[in-house]
Formats: structure tokens, sequence, C-alpha cells
């Protein structure tokens, strides 16, 4: 039975088509170009060589260029969420009818999840924040963020069920034996890369309440 929702932030709880991850996205090639000196032209091959590597821009210039990871992660989540997201009450009531217990499961920083959250209306629906500073910037897909999570959640790993876009972000959550969710919403920027460890396949994140 499931007893406990792991849910993506970014492109999950909100659609990619909203562009705000767009914005967050500039402003990590913008960081790279400014602050580090990266030739601009260079810069989408170094982030796709680290999204390869390391999983994400930040751990690739974390272990690769030693960068203050906190300055990093304010710089690019220094964003207005308004200017892309509406309280989403399909969202609301879908989150308020299912019973179990729900987290957010992110590579963002808390704060900017909480800002993200509120300007959806749903805050009051999560009682946990695994964000990238609880993960020791270890982000998804590393197999050790699963594992904190899963050290800190009340729930056996066959009691939980995840949801995300980045359908590779999936495989270590499979491997524990959760119930894997892959979300292919319309404009995903990063393909169909370990859709195999997902159990069931959506469209949008309405979906959800029909899966459980
Ligand atoms: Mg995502």
């Amino acid at each position: 039975m499931i007893k406990h929702i792991l849910f993506d932030l970014d492109d999950t709880l909100y659609p990619a088509s909203a562009g705000l991850m767009q914005e967050i996205s500039q402003r990590m090639s913008e960081y790279m170009v400014t602050r580090l000196g990266v030739p601009a032209d260079d810069v989408d091959r170094q982030r796709k060589d680290y999204w390869a590597r390391y999983g994400t821009t930040l751990r690739g210039l974390y272990i690769e260029r030693q960068i203050d990871a906190q300055a990093y992660l304010d710089f690019v989540h220094a964003v207005r969420v308004e200017k892309y997201l509406q309280p989403d009450s399909p969202l609301d009531a879908m989150l308020a009818r299912l019973p179990q217990h729900k987290s957010v499961f992110t590579n963002s920083p808390a704060e900017y999840a909480r800002r993200v959250l509120r300007a959806l209306g749903v805050e009051k629906h999560f009682a946990a924040f695994f964000d990238i500073n609880f993960l020791a910037y270890a982000s998804k897909p590393n197999p050790s963020a699963y594992d904190r999570v899963l050290a800190a959640l009340p729930a056996r790993a066959d009691e939980c069920l995840m949801i995300d876009d980045t359908a590779r972000n999936l495989a270590p959550a499979k491997k524990l034996g959760m119930t894997t969710v892959w979300l292919d919403g319309a404009g995903n920027r990063y393909g169909a890369e370990g859709r195999e460890y997902a159990d069931f396949v959506i469209a949008t994140i309405y979906d959800v309440a029909r899966i459980l």
C-alpha cells in the first residue's frame, strides 16, 4: 500500500510550459559566463557534459570548479516565481483528496520550493522538503540522495511512490523498491532516457490520483 508520495518540484508540480525553468536555466548559464568566466559559446556544451557525468550543472561545478554552491543556488533561484505561476485549484483539490503523506524531493533549495508551492496555493499539503541542502549537494539521480530521503521517512521503500518529469531520476527509486511515475509532460526537456524505470507514465500531474 502506498503511504507516502515523493513529488519532484520543477516541471512536475507545475507544467514545463509555465516557462519558469527556462529563466532558471538561463540564469545557470549566466552564472557560468559572468561569475566563472566560461566562454558564452561553450556553456551549453559544458552543461550537457555535467548533466551526463554528474546529474546537474551544480554538481559538475561543485566537483570540478569548487564553486560556492550556496551563492550559485541563490543566484539562479532569484526569480519572481509569481510571474510564471498562479494558484492551481485543481491541483489543490487533488492533493486534498489523496490520503498519503506528501513530500517534495527536489534538486532545488527549499526556500525556492516554498515560494513555488505558495504561488500554486498548495504549500499546506507537503509535510517535508527534501531539498538540495538536505541532499548535501548530492542531487538526484545520485543514489545517496534516495538513501537519505528514505532514512528520514516513516515509510519503507515499497510504501513510497515517486513522481518526476526526469525519467532517469526514477532509476534509483525503482531499484530501492519504490513505485515510480514518469510525468512525460509536453515540453519535457530531457527526453525519455531512463523511462524503463517508470512503473507508470502520466501526461499531467492531475493524473496522479488516477494511478493511486
Ligand atoms: Mg523536474
